[in-house]
């Protein structure tokens, strides 16, 4: 079949696995199940927020109950759900809850992987009854893999394609191919705030400047992939860091925007929504500062809205620019959001726009 590069920007031998092809679909829930782990990887990723600490994130959203689950999966519409942490396995018994209602919920055929390192074969039988569709190890080693594959599971490793660590890798294969694995997943390394101390210590580098990609990580998986072409049947996917900031995390942004949008807002085609924003008004005249605004400029109702909690109201881009070359007394502004949950606001543009002038005075907007 040979090494191909998708039109993801990752590349293939093989078939790419049934969890990856959902997830750059961005179709893929993220459950963050618990940031506690005993390894201590020296290339972790895990944020300091998340690091050791046994908290639930449902994507963005932290959760407390397997409602709250459900309800982050219909806003983004879910097909699938990659459980992942730390290590999950370190509360069993949360992600057992966990699968079983994901399954019984959104229907068996609501994909769920789950990502680990090593589980007892009394473990692994449970998570096969639950009808956990895939596992993948976090393991250098092919012992996890084969007690997984005599237990059932479909079965895969994922690791980071760490520079210099060809023979390593290589080997690892033939023994993963001899365990019945079905693929493996190899990740772009990359530098987070929390592993790149170590990661410069041992001499790795940025790749560039607009990157937070380590340098010669792309070069090391693709040569293990043209490797593989020759040399074993395993299926290796080759996912870069680009794939995951630029494509899945923008897809599944898009999906949760269409869902969530307010109808004033618009969608960017980074997944992002914009809206405009008018300050200036006292908690107490809100509404009423609202309701002289829909009377005096004939603004669909629809189209302009109250925030108690940001004290101020929010409404569409064309409306805030319009009302801002005449309601001299207020604020206005283009904000661009994150359509999360945490809803981070990332740029915000004061109007009016400089440069322009005013556009006529009639009354509507
Ligand atoms: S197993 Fe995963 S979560 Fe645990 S230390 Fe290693 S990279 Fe971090």
């Amino acid at each position: 079949m040979g090494l191909r590069r998708n039109r993801f920007g990752s590349f293939v031998v093989g078939e790419m696995p049934e969890g990856c092809r959902l997830c750059v679909r961005g179709a893929k829930l993220v459950l963050f199940l618990t940031g506690l782990c005993r390894r201590s990887c020296f290339y972790c990723p895990l944020s300091s927020l998340r690091r050791g600490k046994d908290v639930v994130y449902a994507n963005e959203r932290p959760i407390r109950s397997t409602r709250q689950l459900l309800k982050e999966a219909e806003l983004m519409d879910a097909q699938g759900t990659g459980i992942t942490g730390g290590d999950p396995s370190l509360r069993f018994r949360r992600l057992l809850r966990y699968l079983r209602v994901l399954k019984r919920e959104l229907g068996p055929e609501h994909h769920v992987h789950l990502y680990c390192t090593e589980l007892s074969r009394e473990r692994l039988r449970r998570l096969r009854e639950e009808g956990l569709d895939e596992i993948r190890f976090h393991a250098w080693s092919p012992e996890p893999v084969r007690k997984a594959v005599e237990e059932g599971l479909n079965c895969g490793v994922e690791l980071p394609s760490l520079p210099g660590s060809f023979r390593v890798l290589t080997r690892l294969l033939k023994e993963l191919e001899g365990a019945g694995c079905s693929f493996v997943n190899l990740n772009e390394l990359e530098f987070s705030e929390t592993n790149s101390l170590e990661l410069r210590r041992r001499g790795f580098r940025l790749k560039s400047l607009d990157s937070v990609a380590v340098k010669g990580s792309e070069e090391l998986a693709l040569r293990v992939l043209e490797w593989a072409l020759e040399n074993t049947e395993l299926n290796l996917h080759y996912c870069p860091s680009r794939l995951k900031d630029g494509v899945q995390l923008r897809n599944r942004l898009k999906r949760r925007a269409r869902k969530v949008a307010r109808p004033y807002e618009a969608l960017t085609s980074e997944g992002l929504l914009v809206k405009g924003v008018i300050e200036g008004l006292p908690p107490s005249e809100l509404e009423a500062g609202r309701r002289r605004l829909i009377r005096k400029y004939g603004i669909p109702p629809e189209l302009l809205s109250v925030n108690r909690r940001r004290v101020r109201l929010e409404t569409s881009p064309e409306v805030a620019e319009r009302l801002s070359e005449r309601e001299r007394g207020l604020s206005f502004s283009w904000v661009e959001s994150y359509p999360t949950f945490d809803g981070v606001e990332v740029t915000v543009i004061p109007l009016p726009l400089r440069g322009r002038g005013t556009r006529g005075t009639s009354g509507s907007p």
